[in-house]
This record gives structure tokens, sequence and C-alpha cells, in this order.
């Protein structure tokens, strides 16, 4: 499908465009209030909320954000930013051979992972008029086998009906409808229905957001990503506290096969979900371990590689203009993270190192791992560049000493920048 050119409107709470001035003539540009019924999409903020001065810089992002989710979908979409909430409305659907439905419908299905966002909400607007309002909220719960609530609530509260009196009436009318019975415990189906400034939004669907803060809130980081389950949840993490995250990859080429390299590909772009416009970087690596080894690293082999590792992070997070590194280390789960020697990799670099899931059990991680679709990518086979040379065994108190006197030997800051300047780019995004 060949994706349209979109056109993207921002709209604050607009006059309503109701006559055409330059025709001289009345001619009404919204459709006549008892016939607006238009599948939109509707989104509850998040933490963002609570924000005070910037907020508004804020939100600009998140609308920025939220166009990016969509964009290869060839949908055009326009965000209205409204007390606590945002409207997404579709138009032209047919031209990218939806219906407004469906594209309601897609454009939903991916503000599910836009950062920022509390809830997500496919609704339909109708006009503000009790009658409108009821009819359309009865038409919604047909099909609904079940017992059903009606929750009614009103952010404009000059509405003519009160939420109580709402429920009470939508609820009959559906009872006597179609002989659904209430439960307001614990119902099937619930029919919302939300009195706004200029219309009622109605929906039975809603599903949980991501939560966090828009990406770019926070700034950039540039993450650590092996082949393994922990790197990419700590990467959902940062990415959920509004960093905007790129990847590097080590890969023990030439001295390993690429499966790494495919496996982080995979990772990178199952997290490009939750961001967009995600930057890849895979650095060879094998033959820098290599000559660690030859410098007689022995038990230090890991510690120092991971230095390294961090060094040559560090280097390309300049040229990034990204503030942090973000690693999956977790606290003891392997002898490379005792807190000896996560004080040894501190050291490395003078940039802070993010570790999101240091308190974190491994079971915790693989189920986080499973709910964000990257725990089957990281459980594929291949030939992670840490298993290459490594000794018989490693040491869990790291003198920073010692691995300074290492480094010395190799010139470790040198070679990180080669590393930095040998990285391949790739951009595992949708569009
Ligand atoms: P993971 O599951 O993320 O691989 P792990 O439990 O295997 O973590 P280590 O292998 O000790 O732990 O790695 C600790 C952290 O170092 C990783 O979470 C990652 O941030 C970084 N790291 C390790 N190997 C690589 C690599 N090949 N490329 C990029 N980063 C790596
Ligand atoms: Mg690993």
């Amino acid at each position: 499908m060949q994706p349209l050119r979109m056109r993207w409107q921002t709209d604050v709470m607009p006059a309503p465009p109701v006559t055409s001035a330059a025709a001289g003539s009345v001619a009404p540009v919204l459709p006549a209030p008892h016939a607006l019924h238009e599948p939109c999409v509707l989104l509850k903020l998040g933490e963002i909320v609570l924000k005070g001065r910037n907020r508004q810089q804020f939100e600009r992002l998140l609308h920025d954000n939220i166009r990016r989710a969509v964009r290869d979908l060839g949908i055009e979409v326009r965000v209205w930013q409204r007390e606590g909430v945002i409207v997404l409305r579709v138009a032209n659907a047919e031209r990218g051979g939806y219906t407004d439905e469906t594209a309601a419908d897609l454009v939903g299905d991916r503000m599910r992972n836009v950062m920022g966002l509390a809830r997500v909400c496919r609704a339909v607007r109708v006009a503000k008029e009790p009658e409108a309002a009821i009819g359309a909220a009865v038409a919604l719960a047909a099909g609904h086998e079940g017992s059903f609530a009606v929750r009614a609530r009103r952010r404009d509260k000059r509405f003519p009906l009160t939420s109580a009196e709402l429920a009470v009436e939508i609820g009959a009318r559906i009872q006597r409808e179609y002989g659904y019975p209430v439960d307001l415990t614990a119902p099937d189906t619930t029919v919302f229905l939300e009195v706004d400034q200029r219309e009622v939004f109605v929906f039975t669907q809603g599903w949980p957001g991501q939560g966090g803060l828009p990406v770019g809130m926070s700034g950039r980081a540039l993450v650590l990503m092996s082949g393994g389950i922990d790197s990419p949840v700590a990467a959902y993490r940062m990415i959920r506290r509004g960093l905007r995250c790129s990847f590097v990859h080590f890969s023990g080429m030439p001295l390993t096969g690429p499966e790494s390299v495919y496996k982080a590909y995979g990772l990178a772009r199952q997290l490009d979900r939750f961001q967009s416009d995600s930057r890849l970087f895979v650095v060879p690596f094998g033959n820098a371990q290599r000559r660690l080894a030859s410098t007689g690293a022995g038990r230090l082999q890991i510690v120092a590689q991971r230095r390294l590792m961090l060094k040559t992070g560090a280097a390309m997070a300049r040229k990034l203009r990204a503030a942090a590194l973000v690693t999956g280390d977790s606290l003891g789960q392997v002898s490379s993270q005792t807190l000896a020697n996560i004080t040894a990799l501190d050291d490395a670099v003078s940039l802070p190192i993010l570790r999101p899931l240091i308190g974190l059990d491994k079971a915790e991680i693989i189920g986080e791992a499973r709910r964000i679709a990257t725990l089957d990518i990281s459980e594929l086979p291949d030939e992670d560049c840490c298993s290459l040379l490594t000794p018989r065994q490693v040491e869990t108190k790291a003198r920073i000493a010692d691995l300074r006197r290492i480094e010395a030997r190799l010139d470790a800051d040198d070679l990180a920048e080669e590393l930095a300047a040998i990285a391949q780019e790739h951009t595992p995004g949708r569009s």
C-alpha cells in the first residue's frame, strides 16, 4: 500500500467552525449535531497531569509521539488536546483503504504502546444532546450479551441531565431493548459515557495504557543491548520514564556468527513499538576481546570486556547527545554483577549508568519480557560475545587498579573510540 501524504493538525479547543464567512453565506461545516456519530480514540493522560508549568511543552511532545506512532498507517489523524484527555479523530480514512471504524481501531491499537497514556478508549463522538447520547449508548450495548453497567460522568456540568440520571435512563433503555441484566459490581460489559465541553463520548472498550512519561521528556540515553533477556526489559523501563533510547550491541564477530545481531535487531524492533525512530548500532567486538585476553586479563576478562563496552558506549553517547548509559544489570544475578564489580564498572566512564533492573528477581524480569513481547526473541539460541574467551573462574571482587593496569596496556580509551567509529547503524523501526 502506498502511504498517503498526511496532513496533521493539532487543535486546542478550537471555536466551532460553523459558518463560512468568505462565501458570505451560512454554510454548515460540521455535520448537523443529531447526525454526529464519529468513531474516535479517547486518551487519558498519565503522570503528565501532575506537571505544572511545563505541562504544555510535555503535551506537545506527547502529540508528536502520537503522530509518530501512526505515521506508517497512512491515516490522517487529528489530535485534539482537551482538559485532561486527548481526542484523536481520523479523516479521509477511505483514501488509505479503511473505513472510519477500522482506521480508529488501528489508531487505538497503536496508542496502547505510546508512553505517557494511562488509558486508551475506542469511542464514538456524538452530539451533546441527551437523546443523542442516550441513543448512542444504547446502540453500543447491542450484541454485548451478559450483564452490564453504565458509568456516566460530566466534564461539563451544564449538561441538562446529571451523571446519575443519564446512567439510570440508559440502563433502563438497554434492559428494555435487549433484556440484559444490570450488574454494578462485576458487569460483563460497561458502557461509559463522558459529557465533554463540545460533545459526548460513548464507549465500551478501554485498555490500560503503558503509563510512564512521553518519550523524549527525560532526554536521551544509549542502551547496551545484548541478545539476552534483561537488557531489552531495562530499555523498556527507561523508555517508559521518558528517555528516548538508542541501542548498541556488541557482537563477537568476526569470531562468532551474526546470530546475536539478528536477535538485537529483532529486540530493537520490538522496543521501537514504544518510541518509534529507533537506532541500533552494532559493534564487531571479537578482535577487541582477543586483544584483552592476550594482555593477560585472566579472571578479569569479563569485567574488562564490560568496561570496554561502557567506554565505547560513552564515546558513542557523546555523538548521539545521550546523557546516560543503560544496562540490564541486576544485583548478584551473575558473578559479573556483584557490588564490587558494579563499582568497578561505574569507574570506567563518567557518564551515569542507569540500571533499572538492579533490584528485580529473574522471574520478575522474565514476566515483564513476556509482557512486552521480547522474551521469545531473547530465548533464541546465539553465541553471545561474552561466552567467548570466558575464564574458568570469573573474578567477583574486581579491583579497579588491576583493571586500569590491563587497560593501559592496550590504550583502552583509544580502542573504545575506534570501536565507536566502526559501529554500523540500523533502523529497525516500522517506517
Ligand atoms: P542480558 O540478559 O541483558 O544479556 P545478563 O544477565 O546476561 O544480561 P550480563 O551478560 O552480565 O548479564 O550483561 C549485563 C549487561 O551488560 C547487559 O544487561 C547489557 O546491558 C550489557 N551487555 C552484556 N553483553 C552485551 C553485548 N554483547 N552487547 C551489548 N551490551 C551487553
Ligand atoms: Mg547477557
